[in-house]
């Protein structure tokens, strides 16, 4: 179908006669009859189909293959004759294919009667046309020796061109509906693409995803308005909308694509004299596509030109500053802007003459835009991974960062562990130690003590204690003073410590001038000896404090049993301290042994 398509194209051939009046209606299913124009400029729009002059004089041959004069204030009238040189009728469809003139008026004479008359254009409504199409066509029919005479009369806002071809009417038929299917296929897609992109921004909250959307529809609208579909198809009969379409969708086209490619290309950043260039040509688009409600359409469309043109290299140069410094996805920014505007040079260059004009040319806009579309899109979707990879490599750095602030911690609370475990030990040593004489204090050994009153019992072991008491100390406080006393005091601890001879043994300082020792696995017979050794050894000494020297002795009480469960801690320190009190009442400086029979104990006396 396509290359059908593409061969009959090729096959519309300009054929050049030498005389207007003289062209004989062409074999061929489609001619472009451009060139066969003769025409008059009336600028004062004074002349009407009747006050037309005939002679050739008066016009102006055409002779060139495009009739395009720009914008003009003018009324133009075209005319074409065209004769019929056969035995039987034929019927063509004359194109007019420049869908946005305002006013076509055509007239048809048959020699120098009017046959038929059509008034068309865009400014007027759509069942205006003979037939149903997007651009202007109009139904001719020859009888046989037949020579028409089509008179146009063009008036329009727009540039006055008047592209004309001369179609067999099936196949006029069929090209229609194929163009209008190839134009459906690429406004359905952006369509689809913008919708989808519009869903995103929705979820998304990123404008970005807004403009690029708004940017994708406004161009195929403004190609629909362009090719006649438009007023065809969507805004049928709105004539005001329609003659505003062009200038609005081109502008805002203009618009949202610079503001798509400030974000996208995050300009700001990168180079901000080129962020300013591109808004200013974005603003320049939007404040033309918003006047263009108000202004006359030459006035919008030649403003939007230039800054349509520029805005488009500006763009692009944008896309080729971001390239350079990496920004990511700006190459596909660049190849989409590339295919854009290389379909826009083949549309050009093809709407000049300057190509052929076939399938390819007649839609290399719109292949153009449509590879634009998908690749911005792609491009859309690689700076969402991009941003991904980067939000990843974050949490991975943050969890890098906290796992290493947990070990520091970790380790942290691990030295201050074992410093508050040093610290607490010490602490310990120092609630258990007593303060004067280094031993043991009277906490501690009534703890120890329970402990081993405990295993004894369990184990049935032999457990001594003795209960010491420094005889008359009072005195020695009252003749020496208190210093001397407590010197008195280490030095007595001192003696007890270094009478002890098995490590199990314990010494400690029950309280004032009295002293605690156990003797765990220890019989009274054992433990008897011990204390005697005690009392001996500080019987035999003499506490010497600088020039002061005086003796000391002490009262030991004994007890000496296998531990019962019954009994507590507090029963045998009670019955040591039977013991000693007997050993003070028998005179001092002895060791009782506590004896239940006899509860006045034995004691030994002092040597
Ligand atoms: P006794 O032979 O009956 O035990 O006579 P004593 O003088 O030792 O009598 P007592 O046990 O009643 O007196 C103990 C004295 O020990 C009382 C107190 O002044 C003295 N003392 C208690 N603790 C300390 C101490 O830490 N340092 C000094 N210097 N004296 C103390
Ligand atoms: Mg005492
Ligand atoms: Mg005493």
């Amino acid at each position: 179908m396509m290359n059908r398509f593409i061969a009959l194209a090729l096959s519309i051939v300009c054929i050049s006669f030498a005389e207007a009046a003289h062209l004989e209606l062409p074999r061929s299913d489609a001619f472009a009859i451009t060139q066969q124009l003769r025409f008059i400029e009336d600028s004062d729009a004074t002349l009407t189909y009747q006050t037309l002059p005939d002679s050739d004089t008066h016009w102006e041959k055409n002779n060139d293959s495009h009739f395009n004069k720009g914008y003009s204030r003018s009324v133009w009238w075209l005319d074409l004759t065209i004769h019929n040189p056969d035995d039987h009728g034929h019927t063509r469809y004359l194109d007019l294919s420049y869908a946005v003139l305002d006013y076509v008026d055509v007239y048809i004479y048959s020699g120098d009667q009017l046959k038929e008359e059509y008034h068309t254009g865009d400014m007027r409504l759509y069942h205006s046309r003979p037939i149903d199409s997007n651009t202007f066509v109009i139904p001719l029919t020859w009888r046989p020796g037949e020579t028409l005479r089509i008179t146009y009369r063009l008036e329009s806002g727009t540039s006055i061109q008047a592209p004309l071809t001369l179609w067999e009417p099936e196949t006029y038929a069929s090209k229609d509906a194929y163009s209008n299917i190839v134009q459906g296929f690429f406004f359905g897609s952006t369509l689809i693409l913008a919708f989808y992109n519009l869903l995103i921004f929705f979820i998304l909250r990123d404008r970005n995803y807004f403009y690029y959307a708004s940017f994708i529809i406004s161009l195929p609208l403004f190609f629909l308005t362009l090719s006649g579909q438009g007023y065809r198809y969507i805004w049928t009969d709105q004539i005001v909308l329609n003659s505003h379409a062009i200038p609005f969708f081109l502008g805002m086209s203009f618009m949202f694509s610079g503001f798509f490619t400030r974000r996208f290309l995050n300009l700001r950043a990168l180079s901000i004299p080129t962020d300013v260039l591109v808004a200013t040509f974005a603003l320049l688009g939007g404040s033309v596509a918003v006047l263009s409600i108000a202004l006359p359409y030459a006035i919008a469309i030649k403003a939007l030109v230039p800054i349509g043109l520029c805005a488009c290299f500006v763009y692009l140069f944008a896309g080729i500053l971001a390239g350079f410094r990496k920004v990511p996805s700006a190459r596909y920014y660049l190849i989409a802007w590339i295919c854009f505007l290389v379909g826009s040079i083949f549309f050009a260059l093809s709407k000049l003459g300057l190509m052929p004009l076939n399938f390819i040319t007649e839609h290399a806009i719109q292949f153009g835009s449509i590879f634009q579309a998908v690749l911005l899109s792609l491009a859309l979707a690689n700076s969402i991974n991009v941003e991904r990879k980067l939000r990843f490599q974050a949490q991975a750095d943050t969890l890098v960062t906290t796992k290493r602030l947990n070990e520091q911690l970790e380790n942290r609370v691990h030295e201050r562990t074992q410093e508050l475990e040093v610290l607490n030990k010490q602490l310990k040593v120092l609630s258990n130690t007593d303060e004067l004489t280094g031993l043991k204090n009277r906490r501690y050994m009534t703890t120890s003590l329970s402990e081993e009153w405990k295993r004894s019992a369990r184990y049935q072991r032999q457990l001594s204690v003795l209960l010491l008491d420094i005889d008359f100390f009072k005195k020695v406080n009252d003749d020496y003073g208190h210093q001397i006393g407590d010197q008195c005091l280490i030095e007595v601890a001192k003696l007890i410590y270094e009478s002890l001879r098995i490590p199990s043994d314990q010494v400690s300082r029950y309280g004032g001038e009295e002293f605690f020792v156990m003797l765990p696995e220890t019989d009274a017979a054992g433990a008897l000896s011990v204390a005697e050794r005690i009392r001996s050894n500080i019987e035999k000494h003499t506490i010497v404090v600088d020039d002061t020297r005086f003796p000391v002795t002490v009262s030991i009480g004994l007890y000496s049993c296998t531990p019962e469960t019954k009994h507590s801690v507090d029963y045998i320190l009670n019955c040591a301290d039977i013991a000693l009190y007997q050993s003070k009442e028998q005179g001092r400086n002895r060791v009782t042994l506590y004896s239940e029979d006899n509860i006045s104990g034995n004691s030994v006396e002092a040597r």
